[in-house]
């Protein structure tokens, strides 16, 4: 497969049969240019130079195959909303507060060599800062896509700061987006990770099930994902925010991890214009648990700058919503925590009393454990998108 030359003609997405490309060279027919874009998507002037303002500030990646999802009549179309930047996102200030570029508090908690270790159990190594889509939600959106020296160049030492740290039950290989990396050094990864004793499970972050589902036709990554599942438990936490994106080859993606014996949970994040409704929050939960993966988060978007103010849906609205979302849900598909990324610790939203936010905080920072297992309540506003806009009693 050659690089898509901008001069010619592009291949019709609907005639492409994703199933049989090569995942490492399709990678070079992803859409990263204005004038890649313009070949698939007609613009309007306006949008052309507001696009190209975005990219000078922030790279985008799209896939030709989640680029196939969109439809290009609609201009509310979910998949858009996430892949294909706006004007909107040049607003760093606006109703909804401010913003940051940390909101999780990533650099506070940087051990060296790509280790985040945040709570006492749990060590998250950034892996690589490239992925095969840039969303244009994402909270790491200040290294994502990035030329950044943070990355891990040796993962031996990241692996020897872990089994130093005998308090570290768990891995969560993390990025950008893990899976982009050759099959040989996923191995090497796993491999320096296989015999620690004191983890007990490793999880591999990535959206790649579900905008680049080619990864998985790729047997010899499946077979190193079995060969290491069967000396510690691997799970794949991802990433679906739309049940468009449910489609047979993200389904026959998460087959071929499953058939691996690893189990998929799903972390979606609450996006305005993108899955803010009762029937489209049921739809995705209830078209997860179809495929067999579980829903496990819903993420509050992060106050992050360029993305904040078009992206985060206000708690007050958002509760209601996913409330009434709960009701029309069976067990397992309503079984996700709705929550709130925060600095100081996973905080999750349980609900409202009149306009009283009700949470209870699931993880605490080392320096804080008095703060795990609380609960916390706050005044709520028409606008408040996160803990430090409502008044705390
Ligand atoms: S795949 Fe994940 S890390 Fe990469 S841009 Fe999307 S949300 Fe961010």
């Amino acid at each position: 497969m050659c690089e898509l030359n901008a001069e010619e003609e592009p291949e019709q997405l609907n005639t492409i049969d994703f199933r049989k490309l090569a995942w490492d060279t399709e990678l070079d027919n992803n859409v990263n240019s204005l004038k890649k874009l313009k070949l698939y998507f007609p613009l309007t002037e306006e949008e052309e130079i507001s696009i190209q303002e975005v990219l000078d500030n922030h790279p985008m990646n799209i896939p030709r195959y989640y680029l196939s999802l969109i439809d290009p009549n609609d201009p509310k179309d979910p998949i858009r909303k996430m892949a294909i930047p706006t004007a909107e996102e040049l607003v760093v200030a606006g109703q909804m507060g401010e913003t940051t570029g940390d909101p999780y508090g990533d650099d506070k908690h940087n051990k060296g060599n790509g280790v985040l270790h945040k709570y006492p159990y749990s060590a998250l190594v950034v892996a690589t800062e490239y992925c095969s889509m840039y969303c244009r939600h994402c909270f790491r959106k200040r290294i994502v896509g990035l030329p950044n020296d943070k990355t891990v160049e040796n993962f031996q030492n990241a692996a020897k700061y872990i089994a130093e740290h005998k308090e570290i039950t768990n891995v969560i290989i993390s990025g950008g987006d893990p899976m982009m990396l050759p099959t040989s050094v996923i191995a090497k990864i796993l491999e320096a990770l296989k015999n620690i004793e004191h983890v007990n499970y490793v999880r591999i972050g990535t959206r790649t099930p579900v905008v680049y589902p080619m990864r998985y036709f790729d047997d010899e990554l499946i077979k190193e994902l079995r060969d290491f599942n069967q000396h510690k438990t691997l799970y794949i936490p991802t990433h679906f925010n739309h049940a468009k994106e449910i489609t047979d080859l993200s389904k026959e993606a998460v087959m071929r991890i499953r058939n691996a014996g690893i189990t998929v949970n799903n972390q979606a994040v609450f996006l305005k214009g993108v899955n803010d409704s009762v029937e489209s929050l049921v739809d995705l939960m209830t078209g997860l648990t179809r495929i067999g993966v579980n829903p496990y988060y819903l993420y509050q978007c992060m106050p992050v700058s360029r993305v904040r103010h078009h992206f985060q849906v206000p708690l007050k609205r958002g509760v209601d919503i996913v409330d009434e979302a709960k009701r029309h849900l069976d067990g397992y598909a309503k079984r996700f925590k709705f929550i709130m990324g925060h600095d100081i610790g996973k905080i999750e939203i349980c609900g409202r009393m009149d306009n009283l936010l009700v949470m209870s905080q699931i993880h605490s920072r080392p320096e804080h454990p008095e703060e795990a297992s609380r609960i916390l309540m706050g005044e709520l506003n028409e606008n408040a998108g996160w803990l430090e806009d409502l008044d705390l009693i």
